[in-house]
């Protein structure tokens, strides 16, 4: 039997930041048991938008954690990670100026570098953009967009090259444990690790995987759609553009295309995270291009260029769960709804303190903030700033 002090059961993003950060603190003595290849979930489907906006105030400075992380990479990792700073601009309907504001002046007090500009502003950065339906914008100057993929490849090689073993192919079947306790995991090959620390970061495959142990992780699978357009004319160098009026992102490609995402989450497709459609619907494409057009009026040459779709793992309050179980010595670190890259590397440095020290080392990033039990207990995790839409991550 081969023996680990942790073994990291996924090896998605959240899983290769825990690897990594684990052996920034000398833990190394690691497995990550990954059934296809790092980075080959959702991880793979990332829009990969960075940004500091939570209302939650340990979001937003895990957020920034991130952020100094993507900002260091060529020094941390020795290349480029992907990560684009092009900025990050949100806008808001008239209703939301005072949630915002508010929300401003809470990342302002955790460290998130942002300000409120002015239409006029926000037309220098996004000329063809129709802003008349706004009633306030917030911009950082730091944000942008990564490449989920790549930054799950980076923490899994360092991770390596400080001796942890990364096993792809590997599925784990099950957990092995004894009185309360969690003693390894077995493989599918039938042979078992021995670890006396289990962190399960499965993603949208979570529930499934840990509801046999009578460990409830409550999370639904949603299916998300991706288009990308040929805009038609010239762009230029424009910052990620989250449009909280239509309940759209838009965030520029290389190459002059754009990305359009969903933010209208009131009305949720649930789906099968191993059988799902992998393209948009004619009937997303159809309220795509009317949302673009009512937006970017002067884009009437734009074509759709392609489609695909992703699964997020949705808790009941938008937030992850990053916590220790019923079971001793079972870490699950799942139900990133959506907004999980961002924060990866405070999420890796998280379990990492929870494992070594048994709590977080941060003070703005209060573990209790997301433990498990929050939603049996009734007490989620939700903006004191809600907006009336697009509330959920932010
Ligand atoms: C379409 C889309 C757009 C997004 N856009 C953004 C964004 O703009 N900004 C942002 O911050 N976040 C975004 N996210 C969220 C972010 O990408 C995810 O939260 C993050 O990638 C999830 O990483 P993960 O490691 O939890 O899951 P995954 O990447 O899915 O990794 C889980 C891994 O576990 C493995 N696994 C499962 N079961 C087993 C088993 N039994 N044995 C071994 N391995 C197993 C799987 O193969 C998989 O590789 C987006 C997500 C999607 C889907």
């Amino acid at each position: 039997m081969t023996t680990a002090d942790v073994v990291i059961v996924g090896g998605g993003i959240e899983g290769a930041a825990a690897a990594w950060a684990l052996s920034q603190r000398g833990v190394t003595n690691v497995v990550v048991a990954e059934r296809n290849t790092v980075g080959s979930g959702m991880t793979g489907k990332s829009s990969g938008i960075v940004r500091c906006h939570y209302g939650v105030s340990s979001l937003a400075a895990m957020a920034t954690v991130g952020l100094e992380v993507f900002e260091k990479a060529d020094e941390i990792f020795g290349h480029d990670i992907g990560f684009r700073q092009t900025g990050y601009v949100v806008g808001v309907g008239d209703g939301d100026v005072e949630p915002l504001r508010k929300s401003l002046a809470a990342q302002r007090a955790v460290g998130v570098q942002t300000d409120e500009i002015d239409a006029a502003e926000v037309a220098r950065l996004w000329p063809h953009a129709d802003l008349s339906p706004f009633g306030a914008f917030a911009w950082e100057v730091r944000g942008g967009y990564g490449d989920a993929y790549q930054t799950a490849q980076a923490f899994a090689i360092a991770a390596r090259a400080a001796g942890v073993r990364i096993r792809q192919g590997t599925t784990v079947a099950g957990l092995l444990i004894e009185c309360d306790k969690v003693t390894g995991v077995r493989l599918a090959d039938g042979t078992e690790i021995a670890a006396d620390t289990v962190i399960v970061a499965t993603g949208v495959w979570t529930h499934d995987f840990l509801s046999p142990y009578g460990i409830d992780v409550p999370i639904r699978v949603v299916r998300e759609q991706l288009v990308t357009i040929a805009p038609g004319v010239e762009i230029g160098n424009v910052p990620v553009f989250s449009d909280l009026v239509s309940l759209q992102y838009i965030r520029p490609e290389l190459g002059g295309e754009l990305l359009f995402g969903n933010s209208d989450l009131s009305d949720v497709e649930h789906a099968d995270p191993d059988d799902y459609l992998n393209r948009a619907t004619e009937a997303f494409v159809e309220n795509t291009v009317e949302r673009v057009g009512t937006r970017f009026p002067g884009f009437t040459d734009a074509a759709i260029t392609g489609s695909y779709a992703g699964c997020y793992d949705v808790t009941p309050d938008w937030n992850p769960v990053i916590s220790r179980t019923c079971v001793d010595g079972l870490v699950v670190a799942a139900g990133f709804s959506g907004h999980g890259f961002k924060i990866a590397p405070a999420v890796g440095r998280l379990i990492a303190d929870l494992v070594v020290d048994g709590r977080s080392a941060d003070p703005r990033i209060p573990e209790s903030d997301f433990r498990l039990s929050r939603f049996t207990e009734g007490d989620l995790l939700t903006s004191p700033y809600p907006y009336s839409g697009a509330g959920q991550m932010r």
